[in-house]
């Protein structure tokens, strides 16, 4: 009674191979994975910056009581980078207490 594998001419060193093979074709599978991945990932910011989050349109930067706030061109919504929102609340605010003062007499 014969080994099926010796008997095809399918040894234990063609096994051997064809293991290697699996091993590295997994691993440039794996690589091209990580390169598709990385290029959908630049692809994907680059049709986004500077668009407005809502409808996608083109912002635009605009100067609003000496802050700077990107404004949408299609659906005129508001972006505030970090920190602006803060510094246009606190000017108002400073406003609003003068506002107050000059009425207040
Ligand atoms: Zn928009």
């Amino acid at each position: 009674m014969s080994n099926l594998t010796e008997s095809s001419g399918y040894s234990h060193e063609d096994a051997r191979f064809h293991e290697l093979d699996a091993k590295a074709l997994a691993s440039m599978r794996t690589q091209l994975d990580a390169k598709r991945a990385a290029a959908a990932a630049v692809a994907a910011k680059v049709a986004h910056w500077l668009r407005c989050p809502k409808c996608g349109g083109e912002m635009q930067e605009q100067s609003f009581e000496n802050v700077s706030i990107d404004q949408c061109t299609s659906c005129k919504g508001v972006y505030f980078d970090s920190g602006e929102l803060e510094l246009l609340l606190s000017h108002s605010k400073a406003r609003a207490g003068l506002m107050g003062r000059l009425f207040s007499r």
